[in-house]
């Protein structure tokens, strides 16, 4: 997915965020990252480069990157992950590894115009959040 580093850091700062390159390096990682890392993740992953980031930090940031609606928060096993996916789409969650994938599939606009048809909302958006085992695990479990 496409997105602008500097754009996303530049609406973070108008909410507050005090900008640093342990910052940025998180709202970065989190942006590009397909995984749907959880906090933890993050965390190892940025102190790779700054070793004193807190973890603290790192939940700072995502709740701020949540209320400006640049991630969504997906619960497996207990553990809050991330997903800078906000377009429309399928996560299949894995309840064995907990690996979570993106798919996009047309059948979300299908959907979606038969529930707007039949509860006559206007339809925003929707998630979609499928749980079950990946063609890995499944014949392990
Ligand atoms: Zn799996
Ligand atoms: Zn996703």
């Amino acid at each position: 997915m496409q997105y602008k580093l500097d754009q996303v850091v530049l609406s973070l700062r108008k909410e507050g965020f005090r900008i640093t390159p342990q910052r940025i390096a998180i709202v970065d990682y989190v942006m590009k990252s397909e995984e749907h890392p959880s906090a933890e993740q993050i965390h190892k992953f940025v102190q790779k480069k700054y070793p004193m980031v807190s973890l603290s930090t790192v939940y700072k940031t995502l709740d701020l990157m949540r209320s400006n609606k640049l991630v969504n928060e997906i619960e497996v096993k207990g553990e809050s992950r991330f997903d800078a996916n906000t377009g429309e789409h399928i996560n299949l969650i894995c309840l064995n590894c907990g690996k979570i994938e993106d798919l996009d599939d047309a059948s979300i606009k299908e959907i979606q115009s038969r529930v707007a048809t039949r509860s006559r909302y206007r339809i925003l958006r929707g998630n979609f959040d499928f749980y079950g085992y990946c063609s890995l695990c499944k014949s392990k479990v």
